[in-house]
């Protein structure tokens, strides 16, 4: 697979708000933006980290999969997943499917910052949610 740099790691908070004077005031974080994904039902925010970010994701709904997941783990932030960039997405996709890895997204869908992005299913990727997506 012609993976890149590892783009982002998600990060599940219960509220943005609460943490940025960590990643931004103590940890030193570039706040570049937040943006509601929509469909997604969630709010994101990016913290630049070198070439690659931190993506705080907060549920805009108690049936959001952020909100479940938080939940999951008792109410507290935890690491939700961790972010590959690839060149083409729907050609990482075609090669992981061949390759038997059970995929959430069987075709690319659009993200935060309107680029392409897929994940593949935790349970075939040893518990840890992996995104692939496209340069930001
Ligand atoms: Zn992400």
């Amino acid at each position: 697979m012609d993976i890149k740099k590892i783009s982002h790691i998600g990060i599940a908070v219960p509220a943005i708000e609460d943490h940025l004077a960590l990643y931004s005031g103590v940890l030193g974080l570039e706040l570049t933006g937040t943006e509601v994904v929509a469909d997604q039902k969630v709010k994101v925010a990016f913290l630049t980290v070198g070439e690659s970010r931190i993506e705080l994701l907060e549920p805009t709904s108690d049936d959001s999969p952020i909100k479940k997941f938080i939940d999951s783990k008792g109410g507290k932030p935890a690491v939700h997943h961790i972010a590959y960039e690839v060149s083409d997405v729907e050609a990482a996709l075609a090669e992981a499917k061949e390759k038997g890895i059970r995929l959430i997204d069987e075709k690319p869908r659009v993200g935060a910052g309107g680029v392409q992005i897929a994940f593949m299913h935790p349970k075939a990727t040893g518990g840890v949610l992996i995104e692939l997506c496209e340069q930001h």
